[in-house]
């Protein structure tokens, strides 16, 4: 059985191919019964869409072209705690459950600036709540950020 430390290694990987790609270091992957539906990465430079990160890149791309309008059963895995935009996003389409790596604090720390709104301040004023699994393989996740320059 894959546990949800394979499927989170796995979203710390696809954020270190979006830091090769020149998008900043976000991945997100999104599991249903075991299986891997989708990948996302940020892509805020490739596409000059600077609302363009993983997870709600991922979500929008996914519902849209799979017609599936619930995510109910669905877990996304993500490098990093989601930012107020993406966890509104996980809201929208009743994410069943959330796994994520770096938190909203640890971020702000690197990047020097963070809208302070945690995802589950987010998901508080929200009568569907996702299932969320916090700081899984932390110290991995920050290791991608290891030198990384955000430009705010
Ligand atoms: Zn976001």
């Amino acid at each position: 059985m894959r546990t949800d430390e394979y499927y989170m290694h796995k979203a710390i990987e696809i954020a270190r191919q979006a830091r090769q790609e020149a998008n900043e270091p976000f991945g997100a992957i999104l599991v249903k019964n075991e299986e891997v539906m989708m990948i996302g990465e940020n892509k805020i430079n490739t596409f000059c869409d600077p609302t363009h990160h993983a997870e709600i890149g991922l979500i929008r791309k996914f519902c849209s072209e799979h017609h599936v309008f619930d995510l109910s059963e669905y877990t996304l895995y993500t490098s990093c705690e989601p930012c107020v935009m993406c966890s509104g996003a996980m809201v929208w389409s009743n994410l069943g459950r959330l796994v994520y790596s770096v938190s909203h604090d640890q971020l702000a720390g690197i990047a020097g600036s963070n809208i302070m709104i945690s995802c589950e301040e987010v998901f508080a004023k929200s009568p569907q709540q996702p299932e969320v699994v916090k700081e899984m393989l932390n110290q991995e996740g920050l290791k991608v950020f290891e030198g990384y320059q955000f430009h705010v």
